[in-house]
This record gives structure tokens, sequence and C-alpha cells, in this order.
């Protein structure tokens, strides 16, 4: 399986990283490598001092597709959930002003943890899906889907003009504002429309 991810997809977030706005899709790839198996930590990786959590809507395809029909694409996945985006945001400025890729700072092991997933029909409209992280139990993040420049339809869309969705892939949206810095021994807990999906420790 491969994680497609999207980056500045909301406009505050964007702009908190002094980003400007996307036009089309920012996508980059995790391996599978970057999942941590449940009950376990996220460990920070030595390369980094600066590794900031972004707390994501995380779409689990489950049909193959390749070409999709904006119209046609919730027809490939059933499920969602919560995920973090683990980004080493010292080593992703330092590639981005040499304009090198960024997966260094972006895929390495650890860097994408997922929750348990909820079927998409329990839940309101994907377009008005309301989450949040807290860390230690303070809200640090808290986003609306309705704020996505391009939504759930649109990136899947889009990412099927590059890659071939296949099942079990998973697909990061993007981060709402308030991404910051974790520290070790963090908890991190993720709520979307108040179903506590995942719990982290941080180590
Ligand atoms: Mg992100």
């Amino acid at each position: 399986m491969k994680i497609i991810c999207i980056g500045r997809n909301y406009a505050e977030h964007a702009k908190e990283l002094k980003n400007d706005l996307p036009t089309e899709p920012v996508v980059f790839l995790k391996p599978d490598t970057a999942l941590i198996p449940k009950k376990q930590p996220f460990f920070i990786p030595d390369f980094s001092t600066e590794v900031h959590f972004e707390t994501e809507l995380v779409i689990k395809i489950d049909r193959v597709g390749k070409h999709i029909d904006p119209k046609f694409a919730h027809k490939y996945f059933s499920e969602v959930s919560l995920g973090i985006d683990f980004t080493a945001r010292d080593l992703q400025q330092e590639l981005k002003s040499k304009g090198l890729p960024w997966e260094k700072a972006k895929a390495f092991d650890g860097s994408a943890p997922v929750g348990s997933f909820i079927q998409k029909d329990a839940l309101p409209s994907l377009d008005q899906l309301t989450f949040d992280l807290k860390v230690n139990g303070v809200q640090r993040q808290l986003g609306n889907t309705k704020d996505m420049i391009f939504s759930v339809n649109e990136i899947i869309a889009y990412v099927s003009k590059f890659f071939t969705l296949k099942i079990g892939d998973l697909i990061f949206t993007g981060t709402p504002a308030g991404v910051a810095k974790v520290e070790k021994n963090d908890t991190l807990e993720a709520s979307l429309e108040g179903h506590k999906v995942l719990q982290l420790q941080v180590k």
C-alpha cells in the first residue's frame, strides 16, 4: 500500500508557514514504514530537533481506480479516520531552501500514525467534519473540512491522474493551522466529530 499526502490544503496553515496558496494540490508520498503499529509510541528521530504534528483527515481507499471523476470519487472509500503527518520541520526547511524533495523530512519511519477508522456513513457530510488534536489534554489544533482548499473528492480525482489507487491506500488530506513541535513524553489525542480515534505517546 501507499500513503498519498496533500500539503497546504488549509489557507490558515499555508499562511502560518509563509507558503503561497496552491492553485493545484501539493502531493507527496510516504512509504508503509511510516505507519506505527497500534499502541506503539512515536519516537522522535535523531536527525531532527523540531518535529511538528500535523493532524489530518485520512481516507482509506477500498476500490481500485485511475482517472477517477470527482463525481464518482465517493465510491472509492467508505472509511475515514485521522492521522498525524509528522514533519521534521528543520530538515524540511533546509531541503526546501535547496529546492530538494521533502521525503527525508516527511516520509521517515513512524511519520504517519493513523487512528481507528469510522464508516463515513456514520458521520455528517464529509465537507463539514470537525476534528481536533489535544496535546497533554490541551487543544492545539481545531479543524473543519469545510476549510479545505481542495475537497476530498477533488483530491481523489487529482491524485488518481498520477497514481493508480489501490485497496488499502491511504490519503492524508492536509492539516489546519496550529502545527507545533512535539516533545518527549507528550500524549497526543485526536478526535473526529467527538470520536477519539487516535492516542499516541511521544518518546
Ligand atoms: Mg501535512
